[in-house]
């Protein structure tokens, strides 16, 4: 399968190509170039498949013309190793928890089947000096971290501002060890990416060593998010027949919101998604006016949704063949300010029980929302609300429990390169730590 650019200038890229180099040469992002359906019958069965079925069938549509049956058996297998569990919340509503993997995020999907998908082309071609860099304000850096260690043949670079992510989250990424290597730059996250997108220029680092990123623009990292769609679905069916199924997606990047839009073009059964915001709420107001107006990102307690300029939104209307109109008629969307945030977490918490982290809550209040009594709603929890403890423990009023796999992290011996924001020693780095 070739996969072309959204921008439509660059060449068309085999799927090693496209991998490797992240994003086009024109900045655009890749796209494959069919989208194969799933024939009816294995919706007729799907409730009675597996998580690892489902991921064994879905990436085959994917990525079957490309990759050794056998291998990428294997790859979806391991990148989908934990549960993904569809609960009932309320009568017509169900969360399905994306964060058991290991970090306690949805991105740990994306990142392990990249990282494994990455090692398989590495090891096919025999490709050296393999490095992914990545840049972090937190959240991304451990997922790649995590879903890139012990990986044979791919060394990874964690850049990340020093004293301006949370403890856990540092935690999270320099005390693995292996073949992950944390640097602590005396910075910004903006300096961070500076420094990732120098060294994707620099010539002489380009001849030496194969760089690539790891950042939910990649192919490797975003179509697999569709699999657990499949999944969120099977859970459903397997109760009971169901038609009029919405989603709901907590949106920052929009790429799991467009992992999700790819499985219904596959032919699963969802009628429509919802596009929940923050306050950073640019896909929002495209929805409602059809002008789309990146700006600056605000901080908000839903961090990893703070996005002014979501990089996958040119996915999303490629799909849609730019049509404004098209879009509107698959996904609605609402946007949520902190305080309203934290009272769906008071309030829920209240009513079921059941935590939400601020991501969630944000799905949660935007399928309550825009939900019509004759739908069945899932949202997307995308986060552990142990990640976020001081601003939930606030909403409920007590103190919450840190799973002892994530306060194992914090036990750990943290080791970190600390380097100022300087390409040439960031360059020397690269070429001696090994
Ligand atoms: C990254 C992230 C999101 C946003 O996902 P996108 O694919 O960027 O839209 C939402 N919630 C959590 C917890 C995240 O880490």
């Amino acid at each position: 399968m070739k996969y072309y650019s959204t921008r439509h200038i660059a060449p068309k890229a085999t799927l090693q190509e496209a991998v490797i180099k992240g994003l086009a040469p024109d900045r655009g992002l890749y796209m494959p170039e069919k989208i194969n359906r799933l024939p009816a019958d294995f919706f007729n069965e799907i409730g009675n498949l597996s998580l690892t079925d489902i991921a064994k069938v879905v990436a085959e549509k994917f990525f079957g013309e490309d990759i050794d049956k056998e291998q990428l058996n294997t790859i979806a297998i391991e990148a989908l190793n934990f549960d993904i569990p569809l609960k009932k919340l309320e009568e017509g509503v169900y969360v399905l928890e994306l964060f058991h993997g290991p970090t306690f995020a949805f991105k740990d999907v994306g990142a392990r089947f990249m990282s494994r998908m990455l090692s398989y082309f590495v090891q096919e071609q025999r490709l050296e000096n393999m490095k992914v860099l990545v840049a972090t304000s937190g959240d991304t850096g451990s997922a790649v971290a995590n879903g890139f260690l012990g990986v044979e043949g791919i060394q990874v670079f964690v850049l990340y501002p020093s004293g301006k992510v949370s403890e856990i989250q540092e935690a999270q990424f320099t005390t693995l060890g292996q073949n992950v290597v944390a640097l602590e730059i005396d910075g910004t996250f903006d300096d961070c990416q500076a420094l990732v997108k120098s060294a994707f220029m620099d010539e002489e680092l380009n001849r030496k060593m194969y760089l690539t990123s790891a950042n939910s623009i990649n192919i490797a990292r975003f179509l697999p998010q569709s699999i657990y769609y499949f999944y969120a679905y099977a859970q459903l069916a397997k109760q009971q027949p169901v038609d009029n199924v919405v989603v709901s997606v907590p949106s920052g990047n929009l790429g799991n919101l467009a992992a999700g839009l790819f499985a219904k073009r596959m032919g699963l059964p969802v009628k429509r998604f919802i596009a929940a915001n923050n306050r950073n709420d640019v896909f929002f107001q495209y929805l409602d006016t059809g002008n789309y107006e990146p700006r600056a990102s605000i901080q908000t307690i839903a961090n990893a949704m703070d996005v002014g300029a979501p990089s996958n939104f040119e996915r999303i209307l490629d799909l849609y063949g730019q049509s404004h109109e098209a879009i509107k008629q698959d996904i609605s969307g609402n946007t949520y300010s902190d305080v309203e945030i934290k009272n769906t977490i008071r309030t829920v918490y209240e009513k079921t029980g059941y935590l939400l982290d601020p991501h969630g809550a944000c799905a949660y209040q935007a399928l309550k929302d825009e939900k019509k009594p004759d739908e069945t709603g899932v949202f997307l929890a995308t986060a552990h609300p142990a990640k976020f403890k001081e601003t939930v423990e606030e909403c409920i009023g007590s103190t919450i429990e840190i799973p002892q796999r994530l306060s194992a992290f914090m036990r750990r011996k943290k080791q970190s390169h600390l380097l100022s924001t300087d390409f040439n020693l960031f360059k020397k780095t690269l070429f001696n730590v090994s």
